[in-house]
């Protein structure tokens, strides 16, 4: 069967689709269902009426995330439309509740106007723990999240910007030290000024690049102060200087990080580089070079890319479940900058530690151990929700945003690897 043919057949049988609601109450006899429903549930109602924190002791509130896409950046795909988004976004609820057992709705709204989708959000909030922007476009992504953010009283985050970002820091940081490299010193170069473009840039300065080392390319080369085209987020990261091409800017550079389209650096260029260089080939689902490809240019890279079939995957699954795990579980206001670096150094940290036999039972028998080949963690690492959830969760306390703050930080530990 192609890739496609299974594909298919597994989003339609045996039922449509692929998630499903699930009752936690029994509702068997008539003395239940007079407590799930009329008369008994007008009790937490007058509850929550007086109290609005009871909420998230008498319904689901507190573990409940909206997906929320409108389907203007659908995967590597585009623009489909908000209803052709859906299995994506359902796909994104299977890996919440796998991972770390978070519940969402999926909610596709069909408008492209950032007003509406804002307005439509924030009107959904009493509904939600959570809020995951997906798969909406740059740059209209910024906007709308800033704005949210801003209106909202629960964590706002659009993966497509910050999860890539946190992912890639962590497998940066890891990189910067097996290359025996000082991040401050390192010269940088992102190939892509989206929506994850934009943000790898901003967490990597948070984690020490110095802005003046990092060169922002789009579509149009290198993004220098003269350009007029630019959006107030690339304007954040432009250079001074002539105009430039990838292939000029990327000579003596340590670092490329790519998030933009699939074989637009060349061999030539990675030969190019610096010694040691860090080379993350992220676009999806081909990437900048290839694997082989980079490798058989030199063979003293660090080399990173989306794909689960080559070593040191950058794949947001590694964050958003256990991020999100994290906040809910101290009901943190909003998921600050300070929460998304201790997401990445839990990463990097837990990549360093050796691996656990389940994890190479998961990966076939697999060995992996901290180098080259093994800058972040592996999914399927039962440590990861630890390492993540708990590191979020105090990054929170410590801010002051936990509604609800976590004092025996063991048992939570413990709770979560359950
Ligand atoms: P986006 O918002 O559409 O941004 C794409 C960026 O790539 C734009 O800035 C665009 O330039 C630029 N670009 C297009 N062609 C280019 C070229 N030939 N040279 C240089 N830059 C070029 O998309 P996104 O959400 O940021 O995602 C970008 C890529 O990263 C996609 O391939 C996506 O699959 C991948 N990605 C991977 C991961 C991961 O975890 N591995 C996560 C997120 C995204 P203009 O601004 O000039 O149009
Ligand atoms: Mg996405």
């Amino acid at each position: 069967m192609s890739l496609r043919d299974k594909a298919l057949s597994y989003h339609k049988n045996p039922t449509p689709g692929k998630v499903a609601i699930v009752s936690t109450k029994p509702c068997e006899t008539s003395a239940e269902l007079s407590l799930a429903y009329t008369p008994g549930v007008a009790e937490p109602v007058k509850e929550i009426a007086d109290n609005p924190d009871a909420v998230f002791d008498y319904t689901s509130r507190g573990n409940l995330v909206a997906v929320v896409s409108n389907g203007t950046a659908i995967l590597g795909l585009g623009n489909r439309g908000a209803l052709a988004s859906k299995p994506v976004m359902e796909g994104k609820a299977v890996l919440f509740k796998r991972f770390a057992d978070v519940d969402v709705f999926d909610i596709e709204i069909d408008s492209e106007d950032p007003e509406e989708i804002i307005r439509t959000v924030k009107l959904l909030e009493p509904t939600f723990g959570g809020i995951n922007l997906e798969d909406i476009k740059a740059p209209e992504c910024f906007y709308i999240e800033k704005r949210l953010i801003e209106l909202c009283d629960i964590p706002v985050f659009h993966d497509d910007q910050h999860g890539t970002a946190i992912i890639a820091t962590a497998g940066l940081i890891n990189a910067a030290e097996l290359a025996e490299k000082k991040l401050d010193s390192l010269k940088v170069v992102i190939n892509g000024a989206g929506a994850a473009g934009i943000s790898c840039a901003r967490m990597f300065v948070a984690a020490g690049v110095k802005r003046e080392n990092l060169f922002m390319c789009d579509s149009k080369g290198l993004i220098i102060e003269s350009r007029d085209d630019l959006t107030d987020e690339k304007r954040e990261f432009a250079q001074s200087g002539p105009a430039r091409v990838l292939a000029d800017v990327i000579k003596d550079a340590d670092v490329f990080a790519g998030l933009s389209v699939a074989g637009v650096m060349s061999q030539d260029m990675v030969r190019s580089m610096a010694d040691r260089p860090i080379i993350f080939a992220m676009a999806n689902p081909d990437p900048e070079i290839s694997y082989p490809d980079a490798l058989a240019a030199r063979e003293d890279i660090i080399m990173a890319t989306g794909r689960s079939d080559y070593p040191n995957q950058i794949n947001n699954v590694l964050g958003f479940p256990f991020i999100f795990r994290g906040a809910l579980d101290v009901r943190a206001r909003r998921i600050s900058e300070r929460m998304k670096m201790a997401a990445s150094l839990a990463l990097a940290e837990l990549a360093r530690q050796p691996v656990t036999d389940d994890v190479r039972a998961a990966y076939g028998g697999a060995a992996f151990s901290f180098g080259p080949g093994y800058i972040v963690p592996k999914p399927f690492d039962r440590r990861v929700i630890e390492y993540v959830s708990v590191a979020v969760a105090k990054t929170a306390c410590e801010e002051g945003l936990a509604g609800r703050p976590i004092n025996d930080w063991e048992d939570y530990r413990k709770k979560l690897a359950e």
